[in-house]
């Protein structure tokens, strides 16, 4: 089976934030300097912008934070928590504090979404080359006998011990950044500072409201076009976070696209009639850990999902170029697009 779509351009992914100099103005000379940093880490391009408080230190501290959880959570490095447990061969894993929560909230997650979101995936991922970037289209053999091993259920955590099957590996990619946003807006807290922005690859952060009252605008990447923005929306004190085919993916021979995000069933590119899906909500973490399952889950599984959790806001894109957004956001949701745009109708 194979899965196709559209070929677009390569490009890069995510979502930009609008730091509008006009609004800049209109804030006293004190509170108008935002102090900015670039960190690049896993994988991702970061910025992150902090008004007021002491916002050098924040951001030095935030830096510092962003490096640690690097260091935990990379699946890669040889120090990492993650390593660890991958290649523990079935025996309980001591890890750090921010470990064992993202791995708890993985199984919590993993269990909302009926099994969409599963972070025991890591082996199915490394056989396609999503890791390595050396992509290959594995063979269903292949497929059937990794997917044997995936099973998030299976992953048992008791305070910060974390034990695995033998054959069975974790990646924690689908989380780490929207609690990396977190810890990032925890830092700028703690250093005074509360009105901040972060960008993050794909997600964006917010502390509080612009410096001078307004809300912040994000806008969120046109997944067919995706070096242009699809609409605007405006916030405070959340995250936006985007999960898309076009983030990560590779075309082959034939012209059959492959893109990063598996679903559990079948260890294919999950092809569920969504091209994007946008999370916002208080929490980065949830809101990452979400927008990976409701893109396996596809429309329907979203729209349920929502049902049961107003507390968040989405923005789904169908494979047929249509855009559903939810009420919650209505009144600040812009498209700037060509598509068609509507509310998610929950009843
Ligand atoms: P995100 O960009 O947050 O949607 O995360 C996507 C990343 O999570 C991928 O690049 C993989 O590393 C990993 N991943 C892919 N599919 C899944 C899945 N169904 N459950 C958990 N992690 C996944
Ligand atoms: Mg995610």
């Amino acid at each position: 089976m194979v899965k196709k779509v559209f070929a677009f351009a390569l490009l890069i992914s995510g979502l930009i934030f609008s730091s509008g100099c006009s609004e800049e103005k209109a804030v006293s000379e004190a509170d108008m300097s935002s102090k900015s940093r670039d960190v690049f880490a896993m994988d991702t391009f970061m910025n992150i912008k902090a008004y007021g408080g002491n916002a050098d230190i924040a951001l030095s501290e935030a830096e510092k934070r962003i490096l640690q959880l690097e260091d935990e959570l990379s699946v890669t490095s040889e120090t990492s928590d993650v390593w660890a447990v991958d290649h523990s061969s079935g025996t309980a894993v001591d890890v750090s504090d921010d470990t064992a929560l993202i791995v708890n909230k993985a199984i919590e997650m993993g269990k909302k979404t009926n099994g969409a979101l599963d972070i025991t995936l890591y082996p199915v991922l490394k056989e396609w080359g999503f890791t390595t970037g050396e992509y290959k289209v594995p063979d269903d053999n292949t497929l059937k006998s990794l997917l044997k091993n995936v099973d998030y259920s299976k992953v048992s955590i008791s305070g910060n011990k974390v034990t695995l099957p033998k054959e069975t590996e974790i990646d924690l990619g689908a989380l780490a950044k929207g609690y990396t946003g977190d810890e990032i807006m925890k830092t700028m807290e703690e250093n005074g500072v509360s009105s901040a922005i972060v960008s993050l690859g794909g997600n964006v952060q917010a502390l509080g409201k612009k410096p001078d009252g307004s809300n912040w605008k994000v806008a969120v990447r046109n997944p067919f076009a995706p070096d242009t923005d699809m609409c605007i929306i405006e916030i405070d004190d959340k995250a936006v976070i985007t999960s898309g085919n076009y983030e990560r993916y590779f075309t082959t021979d034939d012209g059959n696209v492959y893109w990063h995000i598996l679903d559990p069933d079948d260890g294919y590119p999950a092809d569920n009639g969504l091209v994007s899906v946008t999370v916002i909500g208080d929490c980065g973490l949830d809101c990452d850990a979400l927008s990976t399952a409701l893109f396996v889950e596809g429309y329907d599984g979203a729209v349920e999902f929502l049902r049961s959790d107003p507390s968040f806001d989405l923005i789904l894109v169908t494979d047929d170029m249509k855009i559903f957004y939810s009420g919650g956001i209505a009144d600040s949701f812009t498209n700037i697009s060509g598509m068609e745009a509507e509310v998610i109708a929950l009843d």
